[in-house]
């Protein structure tokens, strides 16, 4: 196995491989030669919820939350119906998002804690290579707004992370103080929940604005919906579905005012916005807690439910509109996409677990992904491979509840039963023993980092 760059080699090597090929339009340089190169290079917004459910918009089929500029977004452009996340909890998921790889591998998931707290003293190392980071070589400017979570600490923060500027709350909203932070400075402790969604909203507007005439990466983690909800006055009482309602349809309405910006500043056609959510809702939360539809369990869970997102691609002019694709994807996947399609080096192919799933947006081929591990902390529960998931662990979201060897594992297709209803294990001992062996490779290439999550400050 090759050892992996640090950060500033990475840099440096990024930097300078580019400039070595003279590459200045949208060609993966591992590529070159098999793709067009676009004039310019596009912008990428990634809007990120915390805990919507499958089952949470209206494009999704919610009877009573009403969602209509995401329901556009979709009609414009792709929705995916088969998307997971790296984890089905904040932190870890959130991590695999920011490097393309299975959160076991920094560290940043663990047996002894599942996310991390105000006195956890871990965080994303610094020898992770980010998206940012991986873009700043082709002069991005990048901006993360909203929950971090993947250390708060000063050496954690997104500034250290290859972004720009930062404003947001360093972890989840019902950790207590939750602080606002501008950059690396507490501007407000505690955050006023009810104007957050506004005031990230505004911060977006602004940084696009500023950056109108080069390309930007903008990472959009909304606080929202995780408990405890909070929405503005003008969209407080006004959903059939109560406040859980009012705050996804906030949500809707900041995701309005970003493509209308980006329509106002004739910069639609050349930005690639993507949107989703870092986990499936927090079901324990009862009528707090969204909705995964048709999908079994939820937040904290490796039934689907926990980790199948909804996924919507918008990109004007490039992404084919009002398509519906059963294609699997997932989170890990960003990195490499937005460094292909950004003419960006990849931090290095063989340890990332994202794949670039660009054809598959902009209708070129399909998605090269086909495989999906699902944790829980540090062990491996299940695993999807094409329409069939095995699980070999199994364990309720949260509770007293501990774990159920299922030996075999229970196997689903999740085509007919998407639900996870059904186990067809005794039928397809064929289909156990590929997935099996699909494990043994998996693992024969795993090297787990050092666990940030078990980390505390001391005293505290
Ligand atoms: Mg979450």
């Amino acid at each position: 196995m090759k050892p992996k760059m640090n950060r500033r080699e990475f840099i440096k090597f990024a930097g300078a491989g580019v400039a070595s090929l003279g590459v200045s339009g949208c060609v993966s340089p591992n590529e070159a030669g098999d793709k067009k190169p676009l004039a310019k290079k596009p912008n990428f917004v990634v809007i990120f919820c915390d805990d919507l459910g499958y089952g949470d918009l209206g494009v999704y089929g919610h009877p009573t939350i009403r969602t209509p500029n995401i329901d556009k977004m979709a009609a414009e452009g792709q929705k995916w119906t088969n998307f997971y996340v790296a984890a089905s909890v904040c932190t870890p998921s959130r991590a695999g998002l920011m490097t393309g790889r299975l959160p076991i591998r920094s560290g940043m998931c663990s047996d002894k804690r599942r996310v991390l707290f105000p006195n956890s003293a871990g965080g994303l190392p610094k020898s992770e290579v980010t998206i940012a980071e991986a873009l700043k070589p082709q002069s991005y400017a990048t901006m993360c707004i909203g929950k971090w979570h993947l250390g708060h600490l000063p050496q954690y923060l997104p500034t250290r992370h290859g972004f720009d500027s930062y404003f947001g709350i360093p972890y989840s909203n019902d950790m207590k103080p939750s602080p606002l932070l501008d950059n690396e400075k507490t501007i407000e402790e505690p955050a006023d929940q009810t104007t957050l969604t506004k005031r990230y909203t505004e911060r977006a507007v602004g940084f696009i604005e500023k950056n109108k005439s080069k390309p930007f990466f903008l990472y959009f983690a909304h606080t929202f919906p995780h408990v405890p909800l909070f929405a503005s006055n003008a969209f407080k009482d006004k959903s059939t579905r109560g406040l859980y309602g009012d705050v996804v349809e906030e949500l809707d309405w900041s995701v309005g005012e970003i493509v209308d910006t980006l329509h106002r500043l004739k910069l639609a056609e050349n930005t690639l916005v993507l949107f989703t959510s870092d986990n499936g809702p927090w079901l324990i939360m009862k009528l707090n807690g969204g909705s995964a539809g048709l999908l079994r369990e939820g937040k904290g869970c490796t039934f689907d439910g926990g980790m199948r997102e909804p996924f919507i691609a918008w990109w004007p002019g490039k992404i084919k509109p009002g398509q519906v694709t059963q294609e699997m994807g997932s989170t890990l996947d960003f990195l490499p996409t937005l460094c292909s399609l950004a003419g960006a080096k990849l931090p290095d192919e063989n340890m990332l677990d994202g794949m670039d799933i660009s054809p598959a947006l902009l209708g070129t081929g399909p998605s090269p992904r086909n495989v999906m591990f699902f944790y829980r902390g540090a062990k491996l529960y299940a695993i999807r491979k094409g329409r069939y998931k095995a699980h070999y662990i199994t364990r309720s979201a949260y509770g007293k509840g501990g774990e159920t060897k299922q030996d075999p594992p229970l196997l689903f297709h999740l085509g007919h039963d998407p639900a996870e209803k059904y186990n067809i294990a005794e039928k397809h001992p064929d289909v156990i023993d590929d997935i099996r062996k699909e494990v043994a490779l998996h693992l024969l290439n795993l090297t787990p980092g050092e666990d940030q999550l078990a980390k505390r400050i001391a005293g505290k």
